[in-house]
């Protein structure tokens, strides 16, 4: 049984938990899930994996997903962000029931913290960062108790109100949990609720000068938003003791904080922090560049969102991190394509071939297969003239023992077309070949002999007369190493050769014609699409992916 098959017969252990709060009609049998990205990048393919089982969990059951913009920490957030990672969901097939906004609920987790404060469960706190750190204690020693933490609870008030109003600095307060400074779990150890941060925000403007601390906006978001099932990744695990603290405390809705593995691919980062960090320093293009791992990055590649989903449908949700080969997802970038896509022929590197005996100025059309898996896809015809190109690496002037293609004084086929035989070999004055001159075969038309003649070799081609020009960008992994996070600085290790650029390859005329957005395969050398840097004068195409399949030899191996 192969890994799809076992996943489609058993459930996920996600999938398995909200099937039971189903049975046992824990939320009255309501599924409604949230996707909270904070709006301070692009989405990449990790968080692909986080849509999939938050759109996907409720879509299977009927339920409600939210987008929400956990927009709490204004300093790196922007409204390009939000419109980017909008763009994205819906670009992977999925919709939110509602829009929701954490920054909404600012004046409601206000209140809420006053709840904690008249609880005695909540106080202000006057030390510093640094003195926070040293009162805080280690894995293996308990920390101290603040000075502050004793505070009367109309002083809290007081000074909670005017942390709000704007009275202290940045850093000068916080409002901190009273849990246990003892806790074996550091984040139970009195953590920080509220911070004083004097900065412009987004959506709210400057209606606030202190914000809420993850811990404490997250659980209330989701309980506001009448959530039942929160999926974060594995390391908000020993966060959930205080997520449920906040709604026990406060006595509201209690959602459930489940834990999943996180995405992570070989020879690339998932970071949103790093990412920038790349497009900021300029070691690509935007956030768009074809070799970052961004969704917007994937989509100007060529890579389907069809590929993106049947690759995390493969990979599954589990509790354990691992780093997935991206061989793998290149294996199902091109099973999807090669299902789906239109064939055209061109040549990346070309080299003119002249064949003496067809004659001057005939021009034949041949018939073409759009796409050899896809029969509706029906056929096409091009045009065969007398000079055409061929990929300057189909001939070998002195073929080694394996080479089946074109050598002087060999026959093979042109795809689709005839049969020829190299006569001849022009070099310029260096000795580099310049130009090629062949004979054919009149009856071979369509690529067959009416003799049963077999050739070794079939290579493609394009009409010197009709094909179109274009610029080809070829990508390889951005980074030279499995783990560029192990690095001391990432940086270092980014592959200097991750963009190689072609100029004035021969295409077939009607590859020109597709869209940006429509991937399709160069026969024998890969996936392409239209890049959007494409001008009236240049036609600039992306190489998706190659058609070798390094991920069966990987399998195959084992
Ligand atoms: P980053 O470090 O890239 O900014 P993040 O976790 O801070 O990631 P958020 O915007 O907070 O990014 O993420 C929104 C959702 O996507 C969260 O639920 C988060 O757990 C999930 N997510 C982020 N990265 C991954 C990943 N690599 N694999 C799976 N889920 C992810
Ligand atoms: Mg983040």
């Amino acid at each position: 049984m192969n890994s799809r098959e076992e996943h489609e017969n058993s459930l996920d252990f996600i999938r398995e938990m909200v099937a039971k709060d189903n049975e046992s009609e824990k939320h009255d049998g309501r599924v409604h899930t949230r996707f909270p990205p904070e709006p301070n990048g692009y989405l990449h393919i990790g968080h692909a994996k986080a849509i999939c089982l938050d759109f996907g969990v409720a879509r299977e059951n009927s339920g409600k997903c939210n987008l929400r913009f956990d927009d709490t920490n204004p300093a790196k957030e922007s409204v390009e962000f939000e419109e980017a990672i909008k763009a994205d969901i819906r670009w992977l097939g999925f919709e939110w029931d509602n829009l929701c906004f954490a920054s909404n609920y600012f004046e409601q987790m206000y209140e809420y913290a006053k709840q904690l404060i008249e609880k005695g469960v909540a106080y202000v706190c006057d030390l510093s960062g640094e003195e926070v750190r040293n009162y805080r204690g280690t894995l293996t020693t308990p920390g101290r108790n603040s000075p502050y933490r004793d505070r009367s609870i109309d002083e809290n008030l007081d000074l909670f109100r005017l942390m709000r109003s704007g009275e202290f600095d940045d850093g000068a307060k916080t409002l901190r949990a009273k849990i246990d400074m003892a806790s074996p779990n550091m984040n139970m150890r009195d953590p920080a609720l509220y911070r004083i941060k004097h900065q412009h925000h987004h959506n709210t403007g400057d209606e606030w000068c202190i914000y809420p601390m993850y811990d404490y906006a997250h659980c209330l978001e989701d309980s506001i938003e009448g959530i039942t099932h929160s999926f974060c990744t594995l390391e908000f695990e020993d966060n959930r003791p205080l997520y449920d603290w906040v709604l026990d405390q406060l006595g509201v809705f209690h959602p459930q904080q489940t834990e999943f593995a996180r995405l992570s691919l070989t020879y690339t980062i998932m970071s949103k922090r790093k990412l920038a960090q790349l497009v900021e320093d300029k070691h690509v293009s935007g956030w768009d560049d074809p070799r970052m791992p961004t969704l917007s990055g994937l989509r100007r590649r060529g890579v389907p969102p069809q590929a993106i989903i049947s690759f995390i449908d493969r990979i599954g949700v589990a509790k354990r991190d691992s780093n997935v080969d991206m061989a793998l997802f290149e294996y199902c970038m091109r099973d999807d394509l090669n299902a789906r896509v239109e064939r055209r022929m061109g040549v990346l590197n070309p080299l003119p071939l002249v064949i003496d005996n067809y004659p001057e100025g005939k021009v034949d059309e041949l018939e073409c297969i759009n796409n050899p898996e896809d029969d509706s896809a029906g056929t096409r015809k091009v045009k065969f003239t007398k000079v055409l190109y061929i990929e300057r690496d189909d001939f070998q002037e002195i073929p080694h023992k394996k080479f089946r293609r074109l050598t002087q004084g060999r026959e093979i086929r042109l795809r689709y077309a005839y049969f020829i035989t190299c006569t001849d070999v022009i070099k310029d004055n260096d000795g580099n070949v310049i130009e090629l001159r062949c004979t054919y075969d009149p009856e071979t038309r369509g690529g067959s002999t009416p003799d049963g003649r077999k050739v070794k070799g079939t290579i493609h081609w394009v009409s010197a007369e009709y094909a179109k020009p274009a610029t080809i960008r070829l990508y390889d992994r951005l980074f030279t190493v499995e783990n560029p996070l192990a690095e001391d600085n990432f940086t270092t290790s980014l592959n200097p050769d991750s963009l190689t650029e072609l100029k004035r390859c021969m295409i077939e005329p009607s590859a020109a014609d597709f869209d940006t957005g429509v991937t399709f395969q160069f026969e024998r050398k890969g996936y392409f699409c239209k890049d959007i840097d494409s001008s009236d004068d240049e036609l600039i195409l992306n190489r998706t992916v190659t058609l070798r399949d390094t991920w069966k030899k990987i399998q195959n191996r084992r």
